[in-house]
């Protein structure tokens, strides 16, 4: 049974653990934090195509913590009500997108990866890795040195292994924005569990929504010009300027943004928002990188961890089908860029709708906003569907491919 390297503990490496488990491989996940380190952070919303890859790995559990948002309500800054937007086409069998804290979703596949049987190393950060003819070696930060048969990169935006493969390739492009936000039991305000509550603000663009014991889960994207580190942010605003910037965003705004934010105890520091674009070279030998490592989307797109489960599910059928593996990383390059570079374009411009550069153009913007929802109410169930109504079948056979090895 070959052995499978998997460096990251997050969503792409638990899951392709479990499909390559599947297809008969024997996978070992490195992740560098302990256990201990995950729980805590942002929300993401498990969208329809996403969820229905996780069908297909038979993992149905994984998001017992989460609730569903099917639909999405626009208002601007103003209070003006817009649209209401479905958040993908529900399943047939009445699956739809869902909220779920981001480590509630690690902390459950990996649960579920760990009662299948898959072997985890916590603690354990990849620092080196190569290709050693017919199989890889790993090397750790404490000095341990594993080898395998293939070594998958699961991880994520800021992934080492991208730069071992290639160390000239792009770095991850900032998107103007910043992200940011937290948790409120203590706020009144309008909503209904199940309908996101998209704010397209004066100055900032927000998003509430209520959890079935009517706790807030919000964030906001504050445009911001200049490309700064999470820990470059902390230094130059601290949690009370951040407050007070946020709060000033949202003082012309009738909307409950600001009253959020107000009852709002721990609000999470700043980080920019980031995608990868278009990364050359996504393998090397018996080296690959998936998910975020390879293509991160702007979370404005709410399709990152969907795309790493994608991902999981196609690298499994390639391994499964190909024996000869820089073949089979090869088909899942070929089957998986179009697609994930796609996503990562509409993320793109999700995310630019969020900036607001300055009050003259918001106000043109807001001029013509009411038109654009009513277009878009008509059209985007149609217009997105490639996004979420793609379906993976884990027993459809995948087939070499001249072309790509
Ligand atoms: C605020 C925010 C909101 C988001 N909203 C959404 C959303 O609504 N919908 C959506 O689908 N996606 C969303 N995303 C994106 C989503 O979280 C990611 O796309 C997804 O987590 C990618 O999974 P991954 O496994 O590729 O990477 P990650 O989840 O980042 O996991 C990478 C793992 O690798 C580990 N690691 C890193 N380097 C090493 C190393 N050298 N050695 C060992 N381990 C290492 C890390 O500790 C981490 O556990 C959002 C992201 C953010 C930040």
């Amino acid at each position: 049974m070959p052995t499978v390297l998997i460096i990251g503990g997050g969503v792409a490496g638990p899951a392709s653990a479990m499909a390559l488990q599947k297809a008969g491989l024997d996978p070992i996940v490195f992740e560098a934090y302990d256990r201990t380190a995950d729980g805590i952070g942002a929300n993401l919303v498990l969208a329809v195509n996403g969820r229905h890859a996780l069908h297909e790995l038979e993992i149905k559990s994984a998001l017992d913590r989460g609730f569903d948002i099917p639909r999405n309500q626009y208002y601007m800054g103003n209070g003006r009500r817009l649209s209401l937007v479905p958040n993908g086409k529900l399943l047939d069998d009445g699956t739809a997108s869902r909220a779920i804290k981001r480590g509630d979703l690690y902390v459950a596949l990996r649960d579920e990866a760990i009662a299948r049987g898959v072997r985890f190393e916590f603690g354990m950060r990849m620092v080196d890795a190569e290709n050693t003819g017919d199989g890889v070696v790993a090397r750790f930060s404490d000095g341990t040195e594993v080898k395998g048969d293939l070594l998958i990169g699961a991880d994520g935006l800021h992934s080492t292994l991208r730069k071992i493969i290639d160390p000239d390739g792009p770095p991850p492009r900032f998107g103007r924005l910043l992200n940011t936000g937290g948790y409120t039991d203590e706020v009144d305000v309008p909503g209904v569990t199940g309908t996101e509550n998209m704010l397209l603000g004066k100055r900032c663009f927000f998003s509430y929504v209520h959890d079935p014991d009517g706790q807030v889960w919000w964030y906001a994207a504050p445009s911001w010009q200049q490309e700064q580190s999470r820990e470059e942010l902390a230094r130059t605003m601290g949690p009370d300027r951040w407050r007070a910037h946020l709060e000033e965003l949202f003082a012309d705004d009738d909307t409950p943004a600001l009253d959020i934010i107000r009852a709002t105890k721990d609000i999470w520091a700043p980080w920019p928002i980031q995608d990868l674009p278009k990364v050359p070279h996504w393998r090397s030998g018996r080296m690959l990188i998936i998910g975020d490592a390879a293509h991160a989307v702007s979370p404005a797109a709410g399709q990152g961890a969907s795309m790493a489960i994608e991902d999981s599910v196609v690298l499994g059928q390639c391994l499964r089908d190909i024996p000869d593996v820089p073949a089979a990383l090869a088909r899942f390059e070929e089957l998986r860029r179009p697609r994930v570079e796609r996503v990562v374009a509409f993320g793109k411009r999700a995310g630019d709708l969020m900036i607001v550069p300055n009050q003259l153009r918001r106000r043109v913007r807001d001029m013509v906003l009411p038109i654009l929802f009513r277009r878009i109410a008509l059209n985007e169930a149609a217009s997105l569907s490639w996004v979420y109504d793609h379906r993976l079948n884990w027993d459809e056979t995948v087939s070499p491919s001249a072309a790509a090895a």
